[in-house]
This record gives structure tokens, C-alpha cells and sequence, in this order.
């Protein structure tokens, strides 16, 4: 089993969703006592979300690159970069450890949602997600989706939850709703499933939830985690 390097912390909330996913995949997948084989950089995530609201993204490119690198020289044969916001700087981070690959989630994400059959999705995530070019830019480039996003003031209402109260661990069914009538609007204008576009919505919304098909990235990007562990 290769080792798995995590970038974490942004926020902790998810990063313990990937940390239990990924065991239990390889737990399911080995048996026994198995466990993953990680090593795992957590940021406090403060100092991440005031290089995101100032808009240093060169800042926070070195600071994840450096950590990537760390990651590597413990150990890590892959690194996971466990937010989708932060993939904002994904091409830097990927060059700091070139050859050692970096595993991205929007790769992870447009290959479930071909496989699902869905050409139209809508997508839910941080303002920088939802409304920047990089990632949207992804899934149509390298997976030729057709990508919706929120209409205003919808996407303030997703971004805010993010920040106010996912990444803080607070969990309420206004917030569901909300979340809901969202994604309603989405499949109204089209959307034929939903990716959740941040690590910690999954926390608020789950597939049962949802009547097309659902994408929860943190999800599939620990399985892809664990396919590259035991046989990238
Ligand atoms: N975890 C979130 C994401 O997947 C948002 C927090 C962040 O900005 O990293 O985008």
C-alpha cells in the first residue's frame, strides 16, 4: 500500500471526513486490521481564509506548495489537497511535487459524474468555486461537462454557509433548507445532478437528500485516495 499525503485543516471538519473515509475504504477493501497509510499537514484554517479574502493567492500557493513538499519527503507516494477552494492553486502545488502525482478532486468528481451518465450539473461551493474560472474550467476541459452554477443571491446564501457555520461545525436545518430550494432552482434550470462543490457540505446535505444524482467530493476523493494506495 503506497502512502497518502493529506492537506488538511481547510477546514478540520472535512479533513476528518477524509481521514475516516479513507480508512474504511482500505479497512473494506483489506480487511482485518488494515489501515491507512497517511501522513497529514493541517493548517489552521484562520490563516488560510485571510489569504482568501485578501486575495494573496501567490501566499497561499507557496504555503501549500512548501507543505506538499514536506509531505513528500515524509513519505507521501501522492498528495490529496483536501478542499476544493484551495484548488485555486492546484497547478502550483502539483509542480512543487512533480513526478510524485497529485491527485485532484475535480479529476475525482468529473469521472463519477460521466459515469453517472450526467452531462448538466450543477455545482454548489465557495464563492471562489462557484464564481472563479478554475474550476468550472476543469470539468469542462478535462471531463466536457456542462457546469451550472447558482443564480444571486443563491450563491451568497451557499458561500455564507460555508463560512459561517460549516467550517465552524455548526449544522442546522435552516441551512438545509436553504440548500435545498437551492438545488431545486438548479435541477429547475436544467441541472441533471448536484455536485457538492465543498468538502464540508456533505456535512449538511447527503444523497438521500437529493433526487438526481448526488457528487460529494470529499467522498470521491478519498476513494480515489485509496484506488491510487492500493493500486495507482
Ligand atoms: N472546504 C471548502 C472547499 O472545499 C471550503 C473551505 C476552503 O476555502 O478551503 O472549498
Amino acid at each position: 500500500m503506497k502512502c497518502i499525503g493529506l492537506l488538511g485543516g481547510m477546514s478540520w471538519e472535512s479533513s476528518i471526513e477524509y481521514e475516516r473515509l479513507i480508512n474504511e475504504e482500505v479497512r473494506r477493501q483489506l480487511g482485518g486490521t488494515h489501515s491507512a497509510d497517511l501522513v497529514i499537514r493541517s493548517f489552521d484554517f484562520a490563516e488560510i481564509e485571510a489569504l482568501q479574502a485578501a486575495g494573496d493567492w501567490p501566499a497561499a500557493a507557496d504555503l501549500l506548495a512548501a507543505a506538499a513538499r514536506a509531505l513528500v519527503q515524509c513519505g507521501a507516494a501522492a498528495v490529496v489537497l483536501c478542499t476544493n477552494t484551495m484548488h485555486k492553486v492546484a497547478h502550483d502545488v502539483a509542480a512543487a511535487i512533480a513526478p510524485v502525482p497529485f491527485l485532484h478532486i475535480a479529476d475525482a468528481t468529473g469521472a463519477a459524474v460521466r459515469a453517472a451518465g450526467v452531462q448538466r450539473v450543477g455545482l454548489l461551493g465557495t464563492r471562489y468555486t462557484m464564481e472563479q474560472a478554475f474550476y468550472r474550467d476543469h470539468l469542462v476541459a478535462h471531463h466536457g461537462l456542462d457546469v451550472l452554477v447558482p443564480e444571486e443571491p443563491d450563491r451568497t446564501t451557499v458561500h455564507d454557509v460555508i463560512y459561517e457555520e460549516l467550517v465552524r461545525g455548526v449544522v442546522t436545518a435552516e441551512s438545509k433548507a436553504a440548500y435545498l430550494a437551492v438545488i431545486d432552482r438548479l435541477l429547475a434550470r436544467g441541472g441533471e445532478g448536484i455536485i457538492a462543490g465543498c468538502t464540508e457540505i456533505e456535512l449538511l446535505v447527503g444523497a438521500d437528500d437529493v433526487t438526481v444524482p448526488y457528487f460529494p467530493t470529499t467522498r470521491l476523493h478519498a476513494l480515489a485516495a485509496v484506488e491510487f494506495a492500493l493500486r495507482g
